[in-house]
């Protein structure tokens, strides 16, 4: 293990944010958690109860006051003896008691350390583990419920069932294979495809619950382009409901790229306002228009805005002059703004919204209809977070029973189809934290928060 082996030492770190609050919480967990809490709080508490102790120092004299709760391993966060201290928040009050808990031989934690040896000792899975994280980073309530079921085993229970029925089948076709003196045709056995078939379903249904679930953690962008002065940074600051970026009557303002994150229905959006798309001789304005070129290419979606007052009749030839200056593979939404200003028009083109950043007309409409280009679905329930960890094994998974299905039915041969799907359950047993490297248990890790 690079980040520190599990249970040689012990660790500690303030688990609450910094600053002042009403309670803060230093946490311990490792061997000497006994003798740190006998030597702070006098005796060691009775597990699992909150005790209400005077937190002392080396000479006896009290740092504060509050609630010390032990945990005996392995019953507890870590698997490992922990001790909280629940005093009072202040940074200085904080700062006493955790020098005194490395005084007394702990060390400071690394982020994510606590989760780490949870994992390590079994606790929780890695994909539980991330959900703790992602529990603490969600932006939305969606996300918090997504990465509560996921925490609870939601997500890795669907993993451990495919991955039972992909084993099994491979226990089968290799058991098979044990009797050379015949040459078997596995097609010809009709369970075998039909389990790689029953194998593939519910990898299809995992990858599209999946993909709600990182879209949950990890949003959606939408890059906002059109021509100077058709009402891009209007739009973004009525899709944002606040003012970011800079909206004038002077054409070519927006010169570099703004960016903002909003929600729609639960779903974090991120909001990429470009500079106008036009000729210029400007360099800075050059500048600008080719990063709004370079963000529209990035962008899971691209709203082309165009200014209805100014293209009423042309809005059509407009919008293709605007296509060609961007990238040919976009996904792009026609947005005609403005419509305020010409109140008589109306079109009939079910793919354009038309809408008016100032009077708001069609706002509504055109955020709900960012939602379902994010691709959200209604169904909440069974909901759980993923990251895009996550969704990588499972494409690989996905192509691995794929191609072990194409070899079963070209040649009727066990071997490669056997191969194929011990290569999809290591996939697989990635997103668990079964055969993942140190290297990468680090990097996820480490993206955790102090205590956590
Ligand atoms: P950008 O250059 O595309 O970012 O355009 P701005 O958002 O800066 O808007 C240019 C001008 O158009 C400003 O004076 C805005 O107030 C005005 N504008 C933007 N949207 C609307 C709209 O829906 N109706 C009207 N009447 N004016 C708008």
């Amino acid at each position: 293990m690079s980040r520190g082996a599990s249970g040689s030492d012990t660790i500690a770190a303030i688990a609450t944010p910094s600053g002042r609050g009403g309670v803060g919480v230093i946490r311990v967990s490792g061997p000497l958690t006994r003798d740190i809490t006998r030597a702070i709080v006098g005796s060691l508490p009775k597990p699992r109860y909150a005790t209400l102790s005077r937190f002392s120092d080396a000479v006896g004299e009290p740092i504060d006051s509050g609630l010390a709760l032990f945990f005996r391993g392995p019953r507890s966060f870590t698997g490992e003896d922990v001790l909280e201290l629940h005093g009072h928040g202040g940074p200085v009050v904080m700062d006493l008691l955790l020098q005194r808990v490395v005084e007394l031989g702990a060390r400071i934690a690394l982020p994510g350390e606590f989760s780490e040896r949870a994992f390590l000792n079994d606790k929780v899975d890695l994909s539980q583990a991330e959900a703790i994280a992602d529990l603490i980073d969600a932006v939305s309530q969606q996300a918090a419920k997504g990465a509560m079921r996921s925490m609870e085993g939601a997500f890795s229970k669907e993993i451990y069932e495919l991955d039972e029925l992909i084993v099994n089948l491979r226990m089968y076709v290799e058991a098979a294979m044990d009797f050379p003196e015949e040459e078997i045709d596995f097609l010809a056995d009709a369970r075998v495809l039909s389990s790689v078939r029953e194998i593939e379903d519910k990898l299809g249904e995992i990858v599209r619950n999946a993909k709600q679930g990182a879209l949950l953690r990890e949003g959606f962008s939408l890059a906002i382009v059109g021509k100077p002065n058709a009402g891009k940074s209007s739009l973004m600051n009525v899709l944002t409901g606040r003012d970011t970026s800079i909206v004038t009557t002077v054409a070519g303002t927006t010169r570099d790229v703004v960016r903002e994150q909003i929600q729609i229905d639960g779903i974090p959006v991120h909001l990429v306002d470009t500079a106008g798309i036009r000729v210029s001789e400007d360099e800075v304005e050059v500048e600008g228009i080719r990063r709004a070129v370079s963000e529209a290419a990035k962008a899971d979606q691209v709203l082309i805005v165009i200014d209805l007052s100014e293209h009423r009749d042309d809005w059509k030839a407009t919008l293709d002059e605007l296509t060609e200056s961007l990238p040919a593979d976009i996904d792009s939404t026609v947005v005609l703004n403005k419509s305020d200003l010409v109140p008589d028009l109306s079109v009939a083109d079910e793919s354009v919204w038309v809408v008016s950043a100032v009077s708001g007309t069609g706002i509504d409409e055109l955020r709900q209809r960012v939602a379902e280009l994010a691709g959200r679905t209604d169904a909440a329930e069974g909901l759980f977070i993923a990251r895009r960890r996550h969704l990588d094994a499972l494409d690989r998974a996905t192509g691995y029973v794929t191609a072990g299905r194409e070899q079963l039915e070209s040649s009727g041969a066990g071997e490669l189809l056997a191969e194929e799907l011990k290569q999809a359950h290591e996939a697989l047993c990635e997103i668990t934290g079964e055969f993942t490297s140190d290297d990468m248990l680090g990097k996820i890790f480490s993206s955790f928060c102090i205590g956590k």
